[in-house]
């Protein structure tokens, strides 16, 4: 006997990550979307899957996970539906405020969520390396640029405040610049200089694929886990 699938809601349907959410969890049988979310819906059901505007939020049929990449406005109601409804959240929607980072954890005493500023696994290595750079040099210059596509609301970037964060528990105190330019996914440069030397850890993500792909497995993961709050880590 196979096991049913796991029950998906995209939050963010339309948007860049949405749609290659919506693409690749077509390919996976072990996950099934019943819902796809966006602030305005054109078609109610598109390639079978039934559509829903934010505004009928409420009303979504029954779902185990929801995986939302919108924006810090769209954020607390699907949260907040994830606790109602005693689903697993994932969360890679970037800017969002301390009191959502306190909501997050607030939620993770009742449903099983994640919330990741990136979701590749290059990142999650990167990070580690930069804590490990940082602690191994003391007094050094640190400076993290981030580029992004021109479209990108948020500055500096989830992802380079994470290596930032990460810098920062190695014990250096990492300055930011941020490039808004054409069409790139996302680069990440944490620099350490002293002098006479330098070093360069880079990272660049050519394809939002992977943040995709990282989100639906941490999704097919979490489902029916317990309460928590847990980290791209802890799947892998
Ligand atoms: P986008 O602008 O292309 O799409 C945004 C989507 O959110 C759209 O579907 C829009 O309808 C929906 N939306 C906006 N406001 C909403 C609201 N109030 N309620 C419900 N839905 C709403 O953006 P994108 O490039 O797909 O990125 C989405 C988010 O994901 C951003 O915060 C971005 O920084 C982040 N991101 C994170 C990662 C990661 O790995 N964590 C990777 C890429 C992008």
């Amino acid at each position: 006997m196979t096991a049913s699938p796991i029950r998906l809601l995209i939050h963010g349907a339309s948007g860049r990550m949405g749609q290659a959410l919506l693409r690749l969890a077509g390919d996976l049988r072990e996950l099934q979307v019943v819902a796809a979310v966006q602030r305005r819906i054109g078609q109610r059901v598109v390639d079978g899957v039934p559509h829903f505007a934010s505004s009928e939020l409420a009303g979504v049929p029954a779902f185990d996970a929801a995986i939302d990449f919108s924006l810090p406005e769209g954020f607390d109601p699907v949260l907040a539906l994830c606790v109602a409804r005693g689903a697993a959240f994932v969360s890679g929607t970037t800017g969002i405020s301390d009191g959502q980072r306190q909501a997050l954890r607030d939620a993770s005493g009742t449903v099983a969520v994640l919330w990741a500023s990136n979701f590749s696994l290059g990142v999650a290595v990167l990070d580690e390396l930069v804590e490990r750079a940082a602690a191994a040099l003391p007094g050094w210059d640190c400076d993290i640029v981030e580029s992004h596509h021109s479209r990108k609301q948020d500055a500096p970037s989830g992802t380079a405040l994470s290596l930032g964060e990460a810098a920062g528990r190695g014990g250096a105190q990492p300055r930011y610049a941020s490039l808004r330019a054409g069409d790139i996914v996302g680069e990440h440069l944490v620099q350490f200089a002293a002098a006479g030397e330098r070093i360069e850890l880079v990272h660049r993500a050519t394809n939002r694929d992977i943040f995709a792909r990282g989100a639906l497995h941490a999704a097919t993961r979490l489902a029916g886990r317990a309460p928590g709050l847990y980290r791209v880590r802890d799947l892998l």
